[in-house]
């Protein structure tokens, strides 16, 4: 078998091997080496080369930047990101939700966008902050936005010869904020569904509301048009725009083929959100236990 591994000590060793060899990153493994899995006892193999990334420093941390903006490092793990201040409140609820201690640990949000799977949980919070990725490669970095870089499941915009260096999530204030997640566990089958919402409100004017909803199709749904309806609109208005919104939004999910339940438990999750504020809910967080 040709397949190698390699563990640079560098960014620039790790694009250089990178560029010559097409070696894939390895981050925490844990959806590498469950893909290469062969059974109890034995050494998971793989179909293609790897490099371990996970000594590269350039990789790892979560810092503020003067702009407001936070850039988390690719290598940060679920239980770094759930205990960082810094980090806003959709991401580091999702980050506190996922698998159980060891995977927190284990596993790594560049590993989690660069999996793309439909079922992973930190690209639909990413998503509703604007979130972009930092892509570096010998040729110098690029900057490519969460919902760009996941074209479908499974599937990524990343090339050859580029690995995820960074995510950066633009600043952000929301005098609302929501997310859920609703687990239902089959056998070996997880599947989960999940929202996030957002609202800011000043002087009674909605300046900003968004959603999206994740694991309810092959990617992150998140409809700007549907959002359009509320945003610039007044506070008191939402009873009468909230049906025109819903209907917007399943219409956004419509092509993905949704079943129903799923069509219909985000359609509550949503209502439910534009409920709670237009009966007057206090600031902060929405339907928190
Ligand atoms: C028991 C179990 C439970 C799980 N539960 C959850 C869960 O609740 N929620 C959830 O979202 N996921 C879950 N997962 C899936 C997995 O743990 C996550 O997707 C995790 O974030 C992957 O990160 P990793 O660093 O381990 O990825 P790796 O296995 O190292 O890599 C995954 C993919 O991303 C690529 N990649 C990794 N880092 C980079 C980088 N810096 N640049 C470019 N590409 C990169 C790799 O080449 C590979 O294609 C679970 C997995 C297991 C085994």
């Amino acid at each position: 078998m040709g397949e190698m591994i390699y563990v640079p000590t560098t960014l620039e060793e790790a694009l250089q091997i990178r560029k010559e060899t097409g070696a894939r990153p390895l981050a925490g493994g844990s959806d590498i080496m469950v893909q290469g899995k062969r059974g109890i006892g034995l050494c998971p193999e793989l179909p293609y080369s790897v490099m371990i990334i996970s000594g590269l420093d350039e990789l790892k941390g979560i810092t503020a930047s003067e702009d407001g903006s936070v850039t988390i490092g690719a290598l940060a793990t679920p239980s770094e990101i759930a205990s960082s201040s810094i980090v806003p409140w959709h991401v580091r609820k999702a980050a506190s939700g996922m698998g159980a201690i060891a995977l927190r640990n284990t596993a790594t949000i560049g590993g989690n966008i660069g999996n793309a799977s439909p079922k992973g949980d930190l690209p639909q919070p990413l998503i509703l902050l604007d979130a972009y990725l930092v892509l570096a490669s010998e040729r110098g970095e690029r900057t490519i936005s969460v919902d760009d870089f996941i074209i479908g499941a499974k599937k990524t915009a990343l090339m050859d010869d580029e690995i995820i260096k960074s995510v950066v999530i633009p600043h952000s204030s929301f005098t609302y904020s929501y997310y859920r997640k609703i687990g239902m566990r089959r056998a070996n089958a997880i599947s989960k569904l999940s929202l996030s919402a957002a609202m800011t409100v000043q002087n009674g004017e909605i300046t900003d509301f968004r959603a999206s909803s994740g694991a309810a199709g092959p990617k992150v749904i998140r409809s700007r048009s549907a959002e359009d309806i509320i945003r610039g609109r007044k506070i008191d208005e939402i009873p009468s725009l909230k049906e025109d919104f819903l209907s917007a939004w399943n219409d956004a999910i419509s092509p993905h083929a949704m079943p129903e339940y799923r069509r219909h438990t985000t359609r509550r999750m949503l209502e439910y959100f534009l409920d709670e504020i237009s009966r007057g809910a206090e600031p902060g967080i929405i339907g928190e236990e």
